[in-house]
């Protein structure tokens, strides 16, 4: 049964481990994040963007897929499948189709109209029983169109949102989506230390966890991160590993073209990924 990200996320910050999301394209992509947390005993964030939704048929037939392989696979950890940066109506369709926790990403909102519409989704998360994640300060590269320009969050900002009742916080602090580019400036610790001195036990958010350095990632958990969002790094190795495959011939060879077996080094290298992060964020046999 799905499960609300607010007690895995405060055991998680209490524990000072963090929460991996993965977010998931297909069917592969599901069954080789949920398999990995079982295998690892890991609590997991199965994170659906609004294209991705639409790109897997909606959302009541991720609900559905979710579902079924939880029973299926026999999946005991704790699983939340949440929305990735919603918006107000796209919230309102996963509450109703289904999914455990939602992202409100009212970043690019005054921050007036950011509290209004953060406040109704809060109560209507509550009463359902779902956790809900709440966005200041925009995340730099580009997620399904939405561009930010790689801010850096105004704490109090952070503590005005995190007032108003969110299951977490995800605040900018230098992160950004996508691959870094060479010059990146790194991780803002000051910003995201004072972030977490005024929202005290509230867990916050690191997007963009591909290509952060290890040392940041671990720096950042000890300043009270503790869900980290990893999508492109799964796109990056199942695309290098389904590469390796066709350039090898092996498609051609007997039924190489069978899909099962044609993605199944694709679906490896997902459960790889997703194992060094379950890993390197210290959720391993926290479930
Ligand atoms: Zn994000």
């Amino acid at each position: 049964m799905l499960v609300s990200a607010k007690e895995m996320l405060n055991k998680a910050k209490a524990g000072k481990y963090a929460v991996g999301q993965f977010n998931i394209n297909n069917l592969e992509w599901t069954k080789a994040v949920l398999l990995t947390a079982q295998e690892n005993a890991s609590p997991v964030i199965l994170g659906v963007s609004e294209g991705a939704g639409k790109y897997m048929g909606g959302y009541k037939t991720i609900v559905g897929m979710v579902n079924g392989m939880l029973e299926e696979l026999n999946i005991t950890v704790p699983v939340a499948l949440h929305l990735d940066h919603g918006s107000y109506e796209g919230a309102k369709k996963c509450i109703e189709a289904g999914f455990s926790s939602i992202m409100f990403d009212g970043s690019h909102y005054p921050i007036e109209e950011n509290i209004e519409k953060t406040k109704e989704l809060v109560a209507i998360c509550n009463q359902k029983g779902l956790s809900l994640e709440a966005e200041v300060g925009s995340i730099g590269g580009e997620e399904d169109g939405v561009i930010g320009a790689g801010e850096v969050a105004d704490p109090n900002e952070c503590k005005m949102i995190a007032d108003l009742g969110v299951t977490m916080l995800a605040a900018g602090i230098g992160n950004i989506h996508g691959k870094y580019p060479a010059n990146w400036t790194g991780l803002n610790f000051d910003v995201l230390a004072k972030i977490q001195e005024l929202t005290g036990t509230m867990p916050l958010v690191l997007h963009g966890g591909t290509g952060i350095p290890e040392d940041m990632i671990k720096k950042a958990i000890s300043l009270g991160v503790s869900k980290i969002n990893v999508n492109t790094e799964c796109q990056l190795a199942f695309a290098a590993a389904t590469r390796k495959y066709i350039e090898e011939g092996k498609d051609l060879q007997g039924k190489g073209f069978d899909p099962r077996k044609l993605l199944a080094p694709g679906f490896e290298a997902i459960k790889a990924t997703v194992k060094e992060k379950m890993e390197l964020f210290g959720s391993v046999n926290k479930a």
